[in-house]
């Protein structure tokens, strides 16, 4: 079933926006764990990579160390750029259901998109 909403909590949100900033000017790297159900993606917690590359994006970013399980969702990333839209190279190294890309300035989740796996925009909701 394609992903028809994700779900995140406030404190999810704050966290990939400060994990964002945190690296800019690099790009940071998390991995979203929580469920799916019926095309909703709640996204419960998030884990940094063990590993991760920072500032070479995916190309250098070591998928085989990460600690895939059915709590798995995705991958946040940031684009320091600002523009926060899936490049050819993220579309390439989707995993999971979701992609979320935080584009700078990581002020607020008005800087934050969310794709699935074919890189369509995905629709989101934010609770407190
Ligand atoms: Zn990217």
């Amino acid at each position: 079933m394609p992903v028809q909403k994700v779900v995140f909590t406030k404190e999810i949100v704050d966290s990939i926006l400060s994990y964002s900033k945190m690296n800019h000017p690099r790009e940071g790297i998390l991995l979203l764990r929580g469920r799916s159900r019926k095309g909703v993606v709640e996204v419960q917690s998030i884990v940094v990579p063990p590993g991760a590359v920072h500032g070479e994006g995916f190309s250098g970013f070591s998928w085989w160390m990460l600690p895939i399980d059915l709590s798995y969702v995705g991958v946040a990333h940031s684009h320091p750029s600002g523009y926060a839209v899936p490049s050819h190279e993220d579309l390439l190294h989707v995993t999971g259901r979701v992609m979320v890309i935080a584009g700078f300035p990581y002020t607020d989740e008005g800087c934050i998109r969310v794709y699935d796996v074919n890189g369509k925009k995905v629709s989101f909701e934010v609770r407190s």
